[in-house]
């Protein structure tokens, strides 16, 4: 069975960076863009942000033009790898009409496969069935003297891809680096309200890693890391690669090996995760 979606190739005109409008923040998003660049949090946000109109959250800072801070001369987004989910989910999750005539994005149709019984077939897109991001609850009122609220649990539950693939009867496993390329590591991300785990997981494989294909509702287990001085439980689902991107989303910031398991098992260092990917072996090559 299948459907028919579509989805938009950006032309960079730029437009929709100019259009008057606030781009809201989500606190995850804060994090993200501040370790980006290089900066503390309360840094990127008394230099980037502003409160927006309603007093709920912050937005990204205009120019005198009107035009976003990070647009820049050639129309390219200067943290576009970490671009807020309102900006990456434009136009493909906006819906208004007569969008089309202010931008140009071509428009592609393409067929989904949909769920089957071992998992969801996640064909063209990692963000089939994701809900709309725009429709989670908003974050508490800021205050002028209390600009930023504490995190909230959902920061603390991360889910993560292992993707795979059959190499000549071998089994290889995809690992990425980190943002400081200093570290082997899973395509992984927090699990926001309202996403599944594993379709959370496909979506950071799609961004981190550039890869899709049929990811397991299964996990394989779980391993603890230390962030934002608390403990982050990630846990990780399999995901079968059929489709190796040429171009995506962080491709500049990260570097990609495919490896053989036992390689894999060399590489990584955050404990438990060696663990993890033994016990994907074992469920793998059992298959
Ligand atoms: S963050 Fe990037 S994509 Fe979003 S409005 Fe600003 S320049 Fe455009
Ligand atoms: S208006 Fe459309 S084509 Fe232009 S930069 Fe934005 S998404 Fe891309």
């Amino acid at each position: 069975m299948s459907s028919s979606r579509h989805f938009h190739i950006c032309t960079r005109c730029g437009n929709c960076c100019r259009w008057p409008g606030i781009v809201r923040l989500k606190n995850v998003e804060i994090d993200r863009i501040a370790d980006f660049m290089g900066l503390s949090v309360d840094e990127f946000t008394s230099r980037y942000t502003d409160l927006t109109p309603d007093r709920r959250g912050l937005t990204l800072t205009d120019r005198e033009d009107g035009a976003c801070v990070f647009l820049e001369g050639d129309n390219r987004c200067r943290i576009n790898p970490v671009k807020p989910d309102q900006c990456r989910g434009f136009p493909d999750r906006w819906s208004f009409d007569g969008y089309e005539q202010v931008c140009p994005a071509i428009k592609i149709r393409y067929r989904m496969r949909q769920v089957t019984h071992t998992g969801t077939q996640l064909n063209n897109t990692a963000l089939a069935g994701r809900p709309d991001p725009y429709h989670v609850t908003p974050d508490p009122p800021l205050s002028e003297a209390d600009p930023m609220p504490a995190k909230p649990d959902f920061y603390y539950r991360q889910s993560a891809a292992l993707p795979y693939r059959w190499n000549d009867g071998e089994l290889d496993i995809l690992l990425i680096t980190t943002l400081k390329k200093r570290h082997w590591i899973l395509p992984k991300g927090i699990v926001e309200p309202g996403f599944t785990p594993w379709d959370s997981a496909a979506y950071e494989a799609r961004e981190e890693a550039g890869v899709q294909g049929v990811i397991d509702q299964e996990s394989l287990g779980e391993y603890e890391t230390r962030k934002w001085g608390g403990t982050c439980r990630v846990q990780v689902f399999p995901l079968r690669v059929e489709e190796v991107l040429d171009e995506w989303p962080e491709q500049e910031l990260r570097d990609r090996q495919w490896v053989p398991i036992a390689q894999a098992i060399e590489m990584v260092t955050t404990p438990g995760l060696d663990t993890i990917i033994r016990q994907a072996a074992a469920r793998l090559v059992g298959a």
